[in-house]
């Protein structure tokens, strides 16, 4: 194999939209993206169902679906234990991008990845992201403890994302990514491959949508960053700029676990008063935030009060129960074969039709679209994926909380103003890339295949996605 001598640089911007950056582009507030959308390759993004930060960014890594990552959410359901789990970086089993460029002897730097905690060996460098990191061994090898140091990284924020977004709160923000960019730039020079994520911009904008001055002072910094940044690079650099999903307003929320409860799906062991019972539950979140509470509840995931209390599957009778959801924003649901007396396939079509068939009561329109897991999944860990995946059409989004009133709709349960769609964003520029060109949607799975043609490694035969080929100046 011929080594190709180019370097290349993905730069991750979680949550990120054409819908809400194009017109800032227009009006000149963001140079830098806009000088890259002229001078290369832009198109949107169809992310991976569930369209979650976590499994997106994971399938854009190894070109995967899920099923063959064994990973479908942050957490999943053990329904032998009748308990959630929170996945570790182990848990996800097929190769990412920088496995493959370690195999061919290329070395690469990976920058606040979401699920890179524990970091894994590779050739090159790991600093894991604050939401699945701790703040010990976050990051491999044990040297760069001393750059960290010296440049003061900011592994975490201390902003609490619920709160309104004050100048300060966006201070630290701003301050945190120039710490992933400046760290960037001193590994820059040893390495071929270099993934640097920024995810704040997810809270924020789940946050904050309706704050449309704040969220264009948040881009117009990070459009700063990334102009100082690019400087940086070299002339034979191929620089990919991409979301792992879009953004959107939010209009309903579902509230799945209360549909189900209603419709006889779930049975709750409490005598009579379930209200009441209720009150004292409110989210599943509970074994979760035993890991990673600290940095949940800063992004709104779940309030302490919440952590302490007993999460709901204690209070399920699943003796009596056949199903139930996880998930916040899609709903994962697993079924309980032990207590399914008819035909499974007849019950998943009978809850695919019922749920399918659920109206905002607002607006009449249908708000979601279900998904058995073997007609979007396909792979050796497609046994261990959720039964039926219920995916929110635009504008809505499926929480697992049971909320006090039992009503299947409500408000968003920590107040979120906008929720994930599936398009993100994707933009690529450098040497033989061709100039403002715009392209047809890709997928989050063509994004590994096309960097490892950039290298000119042969794309695994198991790898899903495809090389975005017409991104490329014909030869
Ligand atoms: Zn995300």
């Amino acid at each position: 194999m011929i080594r190709n001598e180019v370097k290349v640089v993905v730069i991750g911007l979680d949550g990120a939209t054409w819908n809400l950056l194009n017109s800032w582009m227009e009006n000149g507030d963001l140079p830098t993206l806009n000088k890259l959308v002229q001078n290369g390759v832009s198109g949107s993004l169809k992310s991976s169902i569930p369209f979650l930060t976590i499994p997106a960014w994971k399938c854009y890594s190894t070109g995967k679906n899920p099923g063959k990552l064994g990973v479908y959410l942050f957490y999943y359901f053990d329904m032998k234990e009748k308990r959630i789990r929170i996945h570790k970086s182990t848990d996800f089993k097929a190769k990412e991008i920088w496995d493959y460029l370690t195999e061919y002897g290329y070395k690469s730097c990976i920058i606040n990845m979401v699920g890179s905690y524990p970091p894994k060996r590779i050739n090159g460098f790991i600093v894991s992201s604050a939401i699945d990191g701790v703040p010990r061994n976050y990051f491999y090898p044990s040297t760069l403890d001393e750059t960290l140091k010296k440049i003061n990284y900011i592994l975490e924020v201390d902003v609490n994302f619920k709160s309104p977004l004050s100048g300060n709160s966006l201070k630290k923000i701003i301050s945190c990514f120039k710490s992933r960019f400046k760290l960037a730039e001193i590994l820059l020079n040893e390495v071929d491959f270099l993934h640097l994520s920024l995810f704040y911009t997810d809270p924020v904008q789940h946050f904050h949508w309706n704050e449309k001055e704040k969220l264009k002072l948040m881009w117009t910094l990070i459009d700063k960053e990334l102009g100082k940044f690019i400087e940086k690079i070299g002339k034979n650099t191929y620089l990919i700029v991409m979301s792992d999903h879009g953004f959107c307003k939010l209009k309903g929320t579902l509230y799945i676990n209360n549909w189900l409860l209603k419709n006889g799906y779930i049975t709750i062991k409490a005598k009579g008063k379930t209200a009441e019972t209720f009150s004292k539950i409110a989210t599943f979140f509970n074994n979760i935030l035993r890991i990673s509470g600290r940095i949940a509840s800063k992004l709104g995931l779940a309030t302490k009060e919440q952590i302490e209390r007993k999460h709901l599957f204690s209070y399920i009778d699943w003796s009596k129960s056949v199903a139930v959801a996880i998930g916040f924003g899609v709903g994962l649901i697993y079924l309980n074969h032990e207590t399914i007396k008819s035909n499974v396939n007849y019950l998943k079509n009978k809850l695919k039709d019922q749920l399918e068939s659920i109206v905002d009561p607002k607006t009449g329109e249908n708000v979601v679209k279900v998904f058995n897991r073997e007609e979007i999944y396909s792979g050796p860990y497609v046994n261990k994926a959720p039964d039926l995946i219920v995916v929110p059409k635009v504008g809505y989004q499926v929480v697992h909380m049971i909320n006090r009133s039992e009503e299947v709709w409500g408000k968003c349960p920590h107040g979120r103003k906008a929720f994930h769609d599936m398009n993100g964003i994707f933009l690529v520029y450098g040497p033989n890339i061709r100039r403002n060109i715009k392209i047809a949607p890709i997928t989050i799975y063509d994004v590994a295949p096309t960097i490892l043609h950039m290298f000119n490694i042969p794309v695994p035969k198991d790898i899903d996605g495809r090389v975005i080929n017409e991104i490329f100046m014909k030869q």
